[in-house]
């Protein structure tokens, strides 16, 4: 019988046989704990009809029980020592192709497309690289695949911002930005004994399921850098943080006031305060006075 490659002991093996340890700068922890590799894969709700795509899969730990669950798996890594040992510990598996890639440098639309067929559906699952956690989450949301479900591991603090309440001190452009894409749930809260090595924060696997935007923009782009700029200095009112962004002439104080009037809130209010849908009105009433 095999041992999973996530096993702690095979784990410390293949990194001891390569003469590997975890690289810090490209966020290297190794899950080595079966139950919460078999939690990932049914958060997922794997089946073999399935196309999954992993960031990262490092030695693959995850990348094994991916394989096992579903149709086919296409992993991105951008380590080239772990593509090499990939190479060896997925030969078992017909059904992986490893990319050496930077997820982030990827034109992802095109190469699923290329890997599965155009538009497809695919389930993005991963046990993500921690510093780059954001831009990978807006990178999948921006590119217009066909995503059906994200399931991805990612430090508890970041996995509370993306459902956090308006009005809390979690609630921010992240939380904004994935309500327009995404419901979102935590499947399961991870403990740092899971990986080796061990990060130095508490983990959380999030579920992400698309949802049709209630109140579609054309250019989402637009309104996120809206949102960014509301958010500009988090202490300041809207008000403030809007004529930092379009400049403080009077013609621009009268449209700004319009807008504000149209979209019914109060300049007086932080940015902390406003759902997803008043920021979307916001944006609607300033574009309708040509800012
Ligand atoms: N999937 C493995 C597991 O669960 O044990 C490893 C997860 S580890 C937290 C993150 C992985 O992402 C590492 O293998 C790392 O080399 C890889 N990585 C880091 N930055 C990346 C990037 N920009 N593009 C693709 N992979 C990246």
């Amino acid at each position: 019988k095999t041992i999973d490659i996530a096993s702690p002991a095979r784990t410390q093996a293949i990194l001891n046989q390569y003469g590997l340890r975890a690289k810090k700068k490209f966020g290297q922890n190794f899950l080595t704990d079966g139950n919460i590799l078999s939690g990932i894969v049914d958060a997922a709700e794997l089946t073999k009809e399935d196309n999954v795509v992993e960031i990262g899969p490092g030695i693959g730990g995850l990348t094994e029980y991916l394989a096992r669950a579903a149709k086919q798996v296409l992993a991105f890594e951008i380590d080239p020592d772990m593509v090499k040992i990939l190479a060896e510990t997925l030969a078992p598996y017909d059904n992986v192709q490893v990319l050496e890639q930077d997820v982030l440098e990827a034109d992802l639309k095109t190469v699923l497309s290329d890997a599965f067929g155009e538009n497809v559906p695919v389930k993005v699952v991963a046990n993500l690289p921690y510093y780059i956690t954001t831009p990978i989450l807006l990178a999948l949301l921006q590119a217009g695949i066909n995503w059906e479900k994200l399931v991805v591991m990612m430090q508890k603090e970041v996995a509370d911002r993306l459902s956090a309440k308006p009005g809390t001190k979690e609630y921010g452009v992240l939380t904004v930005m994935l309500d327009y894409y995404a419901s979102v749930s935590v499947a399961l809260k991870v403990p740092a004994a899971a990986f080796n090595p061990a990060p130095n924060v508490d983990s959380a696997v999030v579920s992400l399921s698309p949802k049709p935007a209630e109140n579609p923009v054309e250019e989402p782009k637009q309104l996120f850098s809206l949102v960014k700029a509301c958010f500009a200095h988090r202490r300041k009112s809207l008000w403030n943080n809007l004529l930092q962004r379009f400049g403080k002439e009077e013609g621009t104080k009268v449209k700004l006031t319009a807008a504000l009037e149209k979209a019914g809130i109060e300049p007086g209010i932080r940015a902390e305060r406003l759902t997803l849908a008043e920021f979307t009105d916001l944006y609607n009433a300033l574009k309708a006075e040509t800012i």
